[in-house]
């Protein structure tokens, strides 16, 4: 199949003359040439040699209502055309960029009735930041500088984002801010399984309280995290960890910010991963499927705590991008976040979707390649495995799960590989037959896996 002006071999070729992919190894990518995506339909990916996939990331996280959504192709198309650029910034706005603030102050439960826009999360997360820093210098507690965040988190790839972010191989590449402090993640499967998943739980929330004696409470400026860490793994918090890390936020006064990128609008099963286990966030990070990918589109949410004290006075903010509410990408996400309250996208989730999933999810426990499943909603991971007892893994690190991610890519599925973990999560728009076929598919790259280490079922 040809695209508009070049061969798919062509593509291939341009590519690889040209274009540096996002997180990836160069020197392999000339041996290991990609797959051009060329169109989409539903749930279904399409590449330059015609070949289909399911797509059971939603894109990276963002296509939640799949790539069929011509609503959101409309509203963009008119603002466009009405107005397709006016920046934000002296005393300027426009009605996208307000609508949507108001829509959103009107979708978060209290006390969330302020936004800031940026262009993505990574921006987002940096002006967490600054949002954090000018709270406490505002209300006169200059020493709170530090901020807590996790192993295994991701938080995006500015500066400021990736030292957040919990990836050693990335804060090697670079200088990481000196003010931010990592603790272990809640990964019960890879630091906890000598204790039951609740004991681990709390013993991992109390890393905060270990962290918190180690610089002080009064040092101690936010704490950032995923409610389910989801590039590093989907890692699903034991039931017991968010009630003990609210607990001892609320005992020290340190700001919490809940990065909502991948778990808000729905794919916890609630519209916001924090509302799945009741803890209480200051700020909320959001982006990607605020617009169901169709423009890139981020921002924070601010609780009113924190909202009244930036709003009090003390001179102007020092912050902003050119395009922080572009008017095409606000008018994309009223249209997304329209769709999604109309068809009850998220009540679906939870109460037919997420429950069938799980199921299906959790039955490739059986499957002799794998050593343990987390699920929530409409995500999960399972960690590949020869010996399910030991954990003993199938090849050289990470080697089981670029095998199986190939595999998969073989049954006509997208699927993740994090280290060992193959991570899912589908759009939210899939029919109980699609999860199924999904899944089906997932089964058949296992026995794939296995085969290619020798193992037999
Ligand atoms: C993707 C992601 C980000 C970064 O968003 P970008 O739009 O890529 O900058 C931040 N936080 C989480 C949890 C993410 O998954």
């Amino acid at each position: 199949m040809t695209t508009s002006h070049s061969t798919s071999a062509q593509l291939k070729a341009l590519d690889r003359a040209h274009h540096l992919h996002p997180f990836t190894d160069y020197a392999d990518y000339r041996q290991q040439p990609g797959r051009i995506i060329s169109r989409a339909e539903h749930i279904t990916i399409i590449d330059s040699d015609g070949r289909e996939y399911l797509d059971g990331m939603s894109g990276l996280w963002c296509c939640n209502l799949g790539y069929s959504q011509p609503e959101i192709v409309a509203a963009v198309s008119e603002q466009l055309t009405r107005l397709p650029f006016y920046n934000n910034f002296f005393q300027c706005s426009n009605q996208p960029a307000v609508e949507l603030a108001a829509a959103l102050a009107e979708l978060l439960p209290e006390p969330f009735n302020q936004v800031f826009f940026t262009n993505s999360g990574s921006e987002a997360n940096d002006t967490n930041l600054r949002i954090v820093r000018r709270y406490w210098d505002l209300l006169g507690k200059p020493k709170k500088r530090l901020v807590l965040s996790r192993q295994y988190g991701y938080h995006g790839s500015t500066i400021a984002a990736a030292s957040l972010g919990g990836f050693d191989f990335v804060h090697g590449q670079f200088e990481t801010l000196p003010y931010v402090k990592h603790i272990q993640a809640p990964n019960w499967y890879a630091y906890g399984r000598d204790s039951s998943e609740h004991d681990f739980g709390i013993a991992a929330a109390q890393q905060l309280q270990h962290a918190i004696n180690q610089y002080g409470a009064d040092n101690i400026a936010a704490f950032i995290a995923e409610p389910v860490q989801g590039a590093g793994g989907v890692i699903v918090p034991p039931a017991s960890y968010w009630p003990e890390l609210q607990r001892i936020l609320d005992a020290h006064d340190i700001l919490f910010i809940s990065d909502e990128v991948i778990c808000g609008f729905g794919r916890t099963g609630e519209m916001f991963g924090y509302q799945s286990y009741q803890s209480k966030p200051d700020l909320i990070t959001f982006a990607k499927a605020v617009t169901n990918g169709y423009q890139p589109l981020g921002g924070v949410m601010l609780s009113d705590r924190i909202a009244e004290v930036l709003t009090s006075g003390g001179g102007e903010f020092g912050h902003g991008f050119t395009y922080s509410g572009h008017p095409a990408a606000c008018a994309a996400a009223l249209a997304t976040l329209q769709i999604m309250r109309r068809e009850g996208i998220q009540q679906n989730v939870k109460e037919r979707l997420a429950p069938h999933f799980q199921a299906g999810w959790r039955a490739l426990g059986d499957h002799p390649i794998v050593g343990h499943v987390r699920g929530l909603g409409l995500f999960g991971s399972i960690e590949l495995v020869r010996d399910k007892a030991s954990g003993e893994r199938l090849g050289r690190d990470s080697e089981a799960g670029a095998v199986c991610r190939q595999a998969c890519l073989d049954h006509g599925l997208v699927m993740r590989a994090v280290g060992d973990s193959m991570i899912i999560a589908p759009p939210l728009v899939c029919s109980h037959a699609e999860l199924d076929e999904l899944l089906r598919r997932a089964r058949a790259a296992l026995d794939a896996t296995a085969a290619h280490f020798g193992v037999s079922g």
